[in-house]
C-alpha cells in the first residue's frame, strides 16, 4: 500500500507514520510545518519506504496513492486561533483538494475529525448520532465549523461521486511527542510540573474531559481505515472522564512537583464536559483503549523530562 498522511509531521501524523512504516506500507508524509516538525520524523527519514514533501494543503498536490489518512489541521486552540482564517481554509479548500485527489486516483480517504463537532454538548456522554451544540460565531468555530463542513465534504463526495470515506471523530488525545509550546492541557500541565512553575488552570478546573493515550488512538485510526463497509462517523476516544483539575493532582502525584494551582478565566466557549460514547467502536472495529491515564500521563511525563532535559527526581 501507498498510504498519504496529511500533517504527518505533527503530533499524532508522526506517530501513524511510525505504524504504518512498521506494517509495511510506503509511506508519504506531507505537512507545512506549521505546528508540526522535521525533527519528528527526523528518525523515519532515512527509511527507505519513508518521503517527506512539504506542500500545504490548501493548494493542490498530485500523487499516486491507495490510502488517504487526511490529517492536517492544527489542534491546539492555541493553533488554530492563531490564523483563524487559515484553520479554516485548511479544512474547507485543504479536504476537498485531498477529497479530490482520492476521487482521481480512487484511493480510500480518512478524516481526523473531532470531539468539537459536538461542541459544548448537551447530550452526555456523547454518541455519533448527536449533532452538537455548537457556537457558529465563536472563537473556536474555526476548527469546529471548519471540521464540520470536513464531515459534510467527505459524505457529499461519497454520494454523489463515490468515494470510499472513513469519518474518526477523535476525543482528547496526548502522549509523547506533543510539543512543549502545544498549548493543551496535558503538556501544559507536564511542562509546568517539570519545572516547578504554577499549573495553569483555566475556569475553576470542574469542567471535564477524556483522555485517550496516542497509541490506542492511532489503533483506532488504523482499525478504521481497514474497516470494510462502515464509514462512521465513528468515536474514537477514552470514556474515562477526569475533571481537569484531576487531571492537575494526578500531574503533581506523578512529577513529585511542588507547583501551585493557579486559575485563569476560562476560554470563550470552553466545552464543559467531554465523554465519548465509544460502542460503535467496541461493534463495528473490535477496538477499546488499553491504556490508563495514570500509565499513559506517566509515558509522557518521562518524555517532557527528557525533552527539558530535566532528570528522573
Ligand atoms: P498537530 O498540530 O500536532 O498536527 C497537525 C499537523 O498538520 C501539523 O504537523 C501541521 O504542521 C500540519 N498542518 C496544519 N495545517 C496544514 C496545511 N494547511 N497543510 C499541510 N499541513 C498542515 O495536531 P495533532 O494533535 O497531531 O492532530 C492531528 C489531527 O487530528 C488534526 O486534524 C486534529 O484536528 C485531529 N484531532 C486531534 C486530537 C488530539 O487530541 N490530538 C483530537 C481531535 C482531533
Ligand atoms: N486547560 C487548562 N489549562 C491549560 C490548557 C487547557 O485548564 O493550560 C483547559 C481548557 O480550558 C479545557 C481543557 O483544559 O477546559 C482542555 O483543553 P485543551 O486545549 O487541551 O483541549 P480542548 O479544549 O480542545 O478539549
Amino acid at each position: 500500500m501507498r498510504t498519504l498522511v496529511t500533517g504527518g509531521a505533527g503530533f499524532l501524523g508522526s506517530h501513524l507514520c511510525e505504524r504504518l512504516l512498521r506494517e509495511g506500507h510506503e509511506v508519504i508524509c506531507l505537512d507545512n510545518f506549521f505546528s508540526g516538525k522535521r525533527e519528528n520524523v527526523a528518525h523515519l527519514r532515512e527509511h527507505p519506504r519513508f518521503e517527506l514533501i512539504r506542500h500545504d494543503i490548501v493548494e493542490p498536490i498530485l500523487l499516486e496513492v491507495d490510502r488517504i489518512f487526511h490529517l492536517a489541521c492544527p489542534a491546539s486552540p492555541v493553533h488554530y486561533q492563531y490564523n483563524p482564517v487559515k484553520t479554516i481554509k485548511t479544512s474547507v479548500m485543504g479536504t476537498i483538494n485531498m477529497l479530490g485527489l482520492a476521487k482521481r486516483v480512487k484511493a480510500r480517504i480518512l478524516l481526523s475529525s473531532t470531539s468539537e463537532v459536538y461542541g459544548d454538548p448537551e447530550e452526555h456522554p456523547q454518541r455519533e448520532t448527536y449533532w452538537g451544540h455548537v457556537n457558529p460565531i465563536g472563537v473556536r468555530s474555526c476548527y469546529d465549523e471548519g471540521k464540520r463542513v470536513a464531515e459534510c465534504l467527505m459524505m457529499d463526495y461519497h454520494r454523489q461521486n463515490n468515494v470510499e470515506i472513513r469519518i474518526v471523530r477523535i476525543f482528547n488525545t496526548y502522549g509523547p511527542r506533543m510539543a512543549i509550546n502545544d498549548g493543551r492541557v496535558v503538556s501544559n500541565f507536564c511542562v509546568a510540573a517539570l519545572r516547578n512553575q504554577p499549573i495553569p488552570i483555566y475556569g475553576d478546573g470542574a469542567q471535564t474531559r477524556s483522555f485517550a493515550y496516542v497509541d490506542d488512538t492511532i489503533d483506532g485510526l488504523v482499525r478504521m481505515m481497514e474497516a470494510e463497509d462502515f464509514i462512521g462517523p465513528v468515536n474514537i476516544g477514552n470514556p474515562d472522564e477526569f475533571t481537569i483539575a484531576e487531571l492537575a493532582e494526578l500531574t503533581l502525584e506523578l512529577t513529585g512537583s511542588k507547583s501551585t494551582l493557579a486559575y485563569h478565566p476560562a476560554p470563550p466557549d470552553d466545552p464543559v464536559r467531554r465523554r465519548p460514547d465509544i460502542t460503535l467502536a467496541r461493534t463495528r472495529l473490535g477496538w477499546e483503549p488499553k491504556t490508563a491515564l495514570r500509565d499513559g500521563l506517566a509515558r509522557t511525563i518521562a518524555h517532557f523530562r527528557q525533552e527539558l532535559g530535566i532528570p528522573a527526581s
